[in-house]
């Protein structure tokens, strides 16, 4: 089964947050910390291999990568690893990352709209996979491939252009998307299968449908044009050519309550009667999930610094905002958070739910993670933990008004000794002032006083 982690999940963070207060991680210098619980994360991790397990032939190469834009953090990717999951990389910084949590080249995939020459040499010396992502990539791939010694696995991205879900702007297989050869265009499936006839390098199919907001029929759909598109390719050069389909990420997560849906299991069952060849053994297959295996696990923290009222309406001016929830603060109406309310020793707080806003602490009046939420009214020196973050949220923090990225913590609780209590483990500690000076400039500081020409 998929969720069984979700049913003590809740319990875990009410044991961390009260944790947090107590052992000292929240402070007047920190007033904003980053939780991320292990135990879910590992729970996740073995339901996505035990949903494939179920439904693909035994003996099937099956690697599943975990996007790591979705929490570019080493030591959660080392953990991720540690659970069997590899790494899918979109940029050299994020490839850095994944080998520095020690990731194998034949564990990891690079995509990416942009890759320079750069980078696709660095992937085929080091023997990492690579899917291009238009035809004038892989002209560059033509001229490097000759000279690469490792011989990672190559393939190309497509976009089946089935149209998109509820967020347009992470619907990836639109008419007019960015990503991949867009296999309706007048002459591209043609031009595609010539291409794998003249390119016998070219052993992999890619596509990534979308994520959240994009219907699971409409994912399992843009599987199964990949699908058949390397039937049409092996059938045009005589041989099993393509071997390996990869088949993107994008489950989506639920925001609006603790339950796992939809689970992994439910995808790969849907998967099995949407493109029942997809797992009969012949094709290796390609995994790239991020939001699915992190976003439940992640707890943001922070203080109510300040409660006032404007207008009438009750505000709690806390120190989560825009800097680690920014999608939700610039698109509100698709991404939702749940908010928990938490008193001063870190205790779930109860009253009867009164609409208010919680603020953030950025110069901006569209600083908001929720507007009119009923929540037991926030006091000054309460907390507000901010669910579900643990995906593109604090992990991506967003440098406005030089807000501190915060420090994260990963957590592990004894449920057969609570008197053990909780464990924290560092996974990043919170920028200083110093690196936040450094990373503006600091060294430069006269750099534009001196206007001379020389
Ligand atoms: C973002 C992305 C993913 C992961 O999407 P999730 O919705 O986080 O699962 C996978 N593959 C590619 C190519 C992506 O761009």
């Amino acid at each position: 089964m998929a969720s069984e982690s979700v049913t003590d999940a809740p319990v875990r963070r009410d044991q961390a947050v009260r944790a947090a207060v107590e052992q000292g991680l929240l402070t007047g210098a920190e007033p904003v910390v980053c939780l991320l619980d292990v135990a879910g994360i590992r729970a996740s991790a073995a339901a996505l291999h035990a949903a494939f397990e179920a439904v693909t032939r035994p003996g099937t190469t099956v690697l599943h990568a975990f996007a790591v834009k979705a929490a570019p953090l080493v030591p959660v990717l080392r953990l991720l690893s540690a659970a069997g999951i590899g790494c899918e990389v979109a940029s050299a910084g994020e490839l850095a990352l994944a080998r520095a949590a020690g990731v194998l080249p034949s564990r990891t995939v690079l995509d990416s709209p942009a890759k320079t020459p750069g980078e696709l040499r660095e992937a085929l010396a080091l023997g990492i996979a690579v899917n291009a992502d238009s035809a004038q990539e892989l002209a560059r791939l033509d001229a490097f491939v000759p000279t690469a010694p490792a011989g990672p696995p190559l393939g190309l991205r497509v976009n089946p252009q089935i149209g998109g879900g509820s967020i347009g702007a992470l619907s990836t297989a639109t008419a007019t998307s960015k990503f991949g050869v867009a296999l309706r265009d007048e002459g591209a499936r043609a031009w595609v299968v010539r291409t794998y006839r003249e390119r016998p390098w070219l052993t992999r199919l890619h596509t990534h449908t979308g994520s959240q907001g994009v219907p699971l029929e409409l994912m399992a759909q843009g599987v199964r044009e990949v699908y058949e598109l390397a039937e049409e390719i092996n059938a045009a050069v005589g041989h099993r050519q393509v071997d390996t389909l990869d088949i993107g990420g994008g489950l989506p997560v639920n925001f609006a309550s603790d339950d796992e849906t939809p689970t992994f299991s439910e995808y790969a069952r849907l998967l099995a009667d949407t493109v029942p060849g997809l797992f009969d053994g012949r094709y290796g297959l390609v995994t790239e999930f991020g939001r699915s295996l992190l976003a439940k696990h992640g707890t943001v923290v922070a203080r109510v610094e300040y409660a006032k009222t404007s207008g009438g309406r009750p505000i709690a001016v806390t120190h989560a905002g825009v800097q680690l929830a920014t999608r939700t603060v610039f698109a509100p109406a698709s991404w939702p958070l749940r908010i928990a309310a938490y008193d001063a020793k870190g205790r779930p707080k109860a009253g009867p739910a009164v609409p208010q806003d919680v603020a953030g602490p950025a110069c901006f009046a569209a600083d908001l993670l929720a507007e009119s939420r009923p929540l037991p009214l926030l006091e000054q020196g309460d907390l507000v933990a901010v669910l579900d973050t643990g995906a593109y949220y604090f992990a991506n923090p967003f440098a406005y008004n030089s807000l501190a990225r915060p420090g994260v913590h990963g957590f592990t609780t004894s449920p057969d000794d609570p008197g053990r209590g909780v464990r924290f483990a560092t996974v990043r500690t919170p920028q200083t002032l110093d690196e936040i000076v450094a990373e503006s400039g600091g060294a430069h500081s006269d750099a534009l006083l001196d206007t001379r020409t020389t």
